[in-house]
């Protein structure tokens, strides 16, 4: 199901912007001169509109920097009469809210561990309700889009049109190379419920190392997302959190220059003919699979009856594990992903046996 929300696109809050959004800024505001000097080498590049800075840390454990606090806000202000960028911090409790709006802070973002508690997100809510803020709201740590969801509508039922999410990943469930789990699929999801909903991709906090965070900036602009945020700091090596995904400012602009940003329409009759023609090539090939398909549930029936007639079970491990070996083997001939193939002959065979079962117990 599609769900109408009212909410602006960012243009409507941010009039001068064309390309992506691109918020920058360090992890965490730590003195002064760190905030403003870093602030004004970014706002040197006309691509960073807003500046990022963290005041009060959500740590995982107790005794890290746990933030600056409130005196962060006044060098917000600082940076904001200094270089003219928009400028925006984590919120996380109804008294983090009031302050920041009363400093006039132009974004408020809701963190992961934050938007994964209601009760947070309706305490933020209740503070926002009746005012202009533009609050963006990232996702939760666990993959849960309804969760996810649940915060916008927070936000928004308060009144709030001018809402961002904001990808960060999702806290993975075995060791991968990545700080956090990407999990697209979810991103995509929540895109599908809302999908007039802005969406900004944070590879800093999905890297976790800053040599990941070209190839996740660019996968976020090959799906279509936004903006990016992605955190920089004058000196990453002494930063007090977040230091080996930070980037100096002049290796964000490096960065930047490196990735292509794609559209979702490319205003080239030449292309949009040339893509309707493979996009009917795809229809025609998707309308073959079923077809396909669909021959091969009537052999899976027959077998069931045949099975079901001499009292054979209907799940078979030695054909299963030969069945899938082949499918790998004949995959990879054709170039085909393996992780793809036995994925997609997990759910054949599943249903396949399904099928079978409910033969037998008719
Ligand atoms: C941050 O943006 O610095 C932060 C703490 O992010 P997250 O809520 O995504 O962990
Ligand atoms: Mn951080």
């Amino acid at each position: 199901m599609t769900i109408k929300l009212e909410i602006n696109p960012i243009k409507e809050w941010l009039p001068q912007i064309d390309n992506p959004l691109l918020i920058s800024g360090p992890c965490s505001l730590e003195s002064e001169e760190q905030a403003l000097e870093t602030a004004k080498l970014l706002a040197k590049d006309k691509r960073v509109f807003v500046y990022r800075g963290g005041v009060w840390k959500p740590r995982t454990r107790p005794g890290s920097f746990e933030g600056v606090g409130s005196v962060g806000l006044k060098w917000l202000q600082l940076v904001k009469k200094e270089t003219g960028l928009l400028v925006g911090t984590e919120v996380a409790n109804a008294q983090h809210t009031e302050e920041a709006l009363k400093a006039g802070l132009d974004v408020l973002w809701i963190g992961a561990r934050s938007t994964a508690s209601p009760f947070v997100v309706q305490e933020i809510a209740d503070v926002v309700k009746g005012t202009d803020a533009v609050v963006m709201v990232k996702n939760p740590v666990n993959p849960d889009v309804q969760l996810w969801m649940g915060g916008i509508e927070r936000i928004n039922q308060a009144g709030i049109k001018n809402i961002v999410a904001i990808h960060r990943g999702f806290t993975p469930f075995s060791e991968t190379k990545y700080r956090n789990f990407p999990n697209w699929k979810t991103v995509i999801e929540l895109r599908r419920l809302l999908p007039n909903l802005p969406i900004i991709c944070d590879p800093s906090h999905i890297a976790g190392k800053r040599e990941y965070l070209t190839e996740i900036s660019q996968k976020a602009f090959d799906m279509g997302m936004d903006g990016l945020m992605l955190e920089s700091h004058l000196d990453p090596s002494v930063a007090l959190s977040d230091a080996a995904q930070q980037l100096t400012p002049t290796d964000l602009g490096k960065l930047l220059n490196k990735l292509i940003i794609r559209h979702e329409n490319a205003n080239n009759p030449d292309f949009e003919n040339q893509l309707d023609v493979l996009r009917n090539r795809i229809d025609a090939i998707d309308s073959e699979i079923l077809e396909t398909l669909a021959s091969r549930v009537a052999v899976v029936n027959q077998i069931g009856e045949y099975k079901r007639d001499n009292n054979v079970t209907a799940l078979q491990i030695s054909r299963w594990t030969k069945l899938m070996e082949n499918r790998v083997n004949l995959g990879k001939d054709l170039n085909l992903n393996e992780t793809f193939v036995k994925i997609l002959f997990q759910l054949i065979h599943e249903d396949s046996v399904r099928m079978q079962t409910e033969i037998m117990d008719k």
